[in-house]
């Protein structure tokens, strides 16, 4: 299993091999502890949600399907590409 890197407030996933920056399939595991209300009639929402840990096993691109070509790159005010051009893949 490979962990991949969520990104942040400054980056973006890409795929290497086709461009693709904005269709991904997201593998993550999470484990959190949760505020369940209950009405009295018993109907539950969940009011406060805590992300206690957070595994990214894999992010795969939703166009061509590379698993191990996804990178973190910056967000376009951040110097990255603003377009999806072609990767090493071609177009
Ligand atoms: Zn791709």
């Amino acid at each position: 299993m490979t962990t991949a890197s969520l990104p942040d407030e400054r980056t973006r996933w890409r795929c290497a091999h086709c461009g693709n920056l904005t269709r991904f399939d997201v593998t993550r595991t999470t484990r959190v502890r949760e505020f369940w209300h209950l009405s009295m009639g018993g109907a539950p929402s969940i009011d406060e949600r805590e992300v206690l840990e957070e595994v990214v096993e894999q992010v795969s691109c939703r166009w061509c399907g590379a698993v191990d070509r996804v990178e973190l790159v910056s967000r376009p005010e951040f110097g990255g590409p603003d377009g999806e051009g072609p990767g090493d893949g071609g177009p």
